[in-house]
């Protein structure tokens, strides 16, 4: 019995000790840390800069940006260039693999320092930017056209335009 009560008298002379010491812990939320300067955050896209050029969408291997793309004559050229009217970035799906950013030829899409997100349904992290909303739950990717491989490589490119050209010299 007298051993119990000197272990009782120990763990509240320890519990006191470290009542009264200065803390070594900080508390979330109250105190958020620096991110390094690399960090990857959540992304964002300057839609100012942005081509339309549709690179992010197709390099992206979980299907999370979605462009609604159309043309538009900017300068009154008479040439219309491509523009995103709609763009959205799926959190819910994003791995912040950073391709997007890596590939995209303006870097207009970037990562930022956020990386607190909460919801109450998985549509609600699909994040919209542009002048019209993109449908989360349609899949981008079956969208973007694929320029089908030619057979054979430069050689069987070459073949094909041989092939072409003869056609070409049958119908003259
Ligand atoms: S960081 Fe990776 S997963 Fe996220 S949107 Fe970009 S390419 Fe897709
Ligand atoms: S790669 Fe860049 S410029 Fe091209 S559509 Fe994506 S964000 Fe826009």
């Amino acid at each position: 019995m007298p051993q119990i009560g000197q272990g009782t008298l120990k763990g509240m002379g320890i519990t006191l000790k470290h009542l009264l010491s200065k803390k070594i812990t900080r508390q979330y939320p109250e105190y958020k840390r620096q991110m390094p300067e690399r960090s990857r955050g959540m992304l964002t896209v300057d839609m100012d800069r942005c081509i339309a050029c549709l690179q992010c969408m197709r390099i992206c291997p979980d299907h999370c940006i979605s462009i609604d793309q159309t043309k538009r004559d900017f300068d009154g050229s008479g040439k219309p260039k491509p523009f995103a009217v709609g763009f959205m970035i799926d959190d819910s799906r994003c791995m912040y693999c950073s391709l997007c950013v890596e590939v995209c030829p303006v870097n207009c899409i970037y990562h930022t320092e956020e990386f607190e997100v909460q919801a109450y349904s998985r549509l609600e992290l699909a994040r919209q930017f542009g002048e019209r909303p993109v449908d989360p739950t349609v899949d981008p990717k079956p969208q973007v056209k694929k320029k089908r491989p030619v057979r054979g490589g430069s050689k069987g490119k070459a073949a094909a335009k041989k092939k072409a050209a003869g056609k070409e010299e049958e119908a003259a």
